[in-house]
């Protein structure tokens, strides 16, 4: 999985390093992008019990209440 960038002029998340014509930040390498991805499969689509993730009756869960738990 390819890392994540911002862009230090426009601000946009992009997969490329370069953004705007400048080196963009990097905010997540592909490593740790796809444990991340694998882990919130995990927990959105198998176990959401696991740490107690409060679900609508239509399967959704709020993105703040992912990102607190
Ligand atoms: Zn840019």
């Amino acid at each position: 999985m390819r890392a994540i960038y911002r862009c230090t002029i426009c601000g946009a998340y992009t997969e490329n390093s370069i953004h705007c014509g400048s080196p963009a930040k990097l905010v997540i390498d592909g490593y740790l992008r796809s444990k991340l991805s694998h882990l919130m499969t995990y927990l959105l689509r198998h176990n959401p019990k696991v740490i107690n993730l409060l679900m609508d009756n239509e399967g959704w869960v709020g993105i703040d209440e992912l990102v607190t738990q």
